[in-house]
């Protein structure tokens, strides 16, 4: 009888127990199932991930950056670039190469957006400045590290897309606007970072003079069709500035309103 009942008692509570795991078990499946249904592609981006690692590690006698910070990465493994691109790409938007993001112009490598993400050393007080807001992707990454940041693009519906998206995607910290970058956001500056993020000729003098005393750009110069190299410039308390060059590179050109 006593085992009678403590059988019985054991049972209802043993049913319980399996109901209540059961139901758990239900929840994390909704739960799960309702973050891959906003998320499909953790697992893309995962991979994506060690492939930066690895071409990090390639580079590093070049870039000077085998190692590419933790705050870094993990903004890259935050950002959907799959919302930055045509839906039609699907897990291609994962791929470690730059797709067309129409008007001629292009979503950059994911290595290179961490690559120069990285360069520019960003804290998280910074105000940071780029030109050539294109998807809005790199803006996005820069903002998971960034106080602010203001972007810059010239194309006006690409420009106006971006802003739209970034919106849609909560980011409060992006202000975009529609002009020529060439000469820099001169109402928000002085800047701690500057990234350009399209191939100019020669380095803008605007954005020299907007940039902070310490503080860094990153921006590509050479000739369209070229070979283009990616330079670090840092500027010193004496407002002399250090420039370093850095990797081969391919961007679409940094065009002059008007
Ligand atoms: N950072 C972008 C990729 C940029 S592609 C991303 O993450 O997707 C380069 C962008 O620079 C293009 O959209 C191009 O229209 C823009 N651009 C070119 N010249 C410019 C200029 N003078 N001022 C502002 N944007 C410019």
């Amino acid at each position: 009888m006593a085992d009678g009942q403590s059988r019985l008692e054991i049972m209802p509570s043993e049913t319980k127990r399996h109901s209540v795991l059961r139901t758990l078990g239900l929840v994390a499946a909704l739960a799960s199932g309702c973050a891959q249904a906003q998320d499909p592609y953790v697992r893309e981006r995962q991979t994506l991930l060690k492939e930066i690692e690895a071409m990090a590690r390639e580079t590093g006698a070049e870039t000077g950056r085998a190692v590419f910070s933790t705050r870094v990465m993990a903004a890259m493994a935050k950002v959907p670039r799959h919302r930055f691109v045509s839906a039609s790409y699907g897990p291609l938007s994962y791929a470690n190469r730059p797709l067309p993001i129409g008007h001629g112009q292009t979503i950059s490598q994911p290595y290179i957006v961490a690559l120069m993400t990285e360069l520019l050393d960003v804290e998280p007080g910074d105000s940071v400045l780029e030109i050539g807001t294109g998807s809005g992707y790199q803006a996005a990454v820069l903002a998971e590290l960034a106080h602010k940041v203001y972007s810059i693009e010239i194309v006006e519906p690409v420009g106006k897309n971006a802003a739209t998206l970034l919106q849609q995607l909560g980011y409060r910290n992006i202000e975009t606007r529609i002009g020529d970058g060439y000469e820099g956001w001169a109402e928000h500056a002085p800047f701690d970072a500057i990234i350009v993020t399209a191939a100019a000729a020669h380095v803008p003098p605007a954005l020299i003079a907007q940039m902070k005393p310490g503080g860094r750009m990153v921006i590509p110069l050479g000739p369209e069709d070229e070979v283009q190299f990616l330079h670090v410039m840092v500027k010193q308390p004496d407002g002399s500035i250090l420039n370093q060059r850095s990797l081969p590179v391919r961007f679409v050109p940094l065009t002059r309103g008007d």
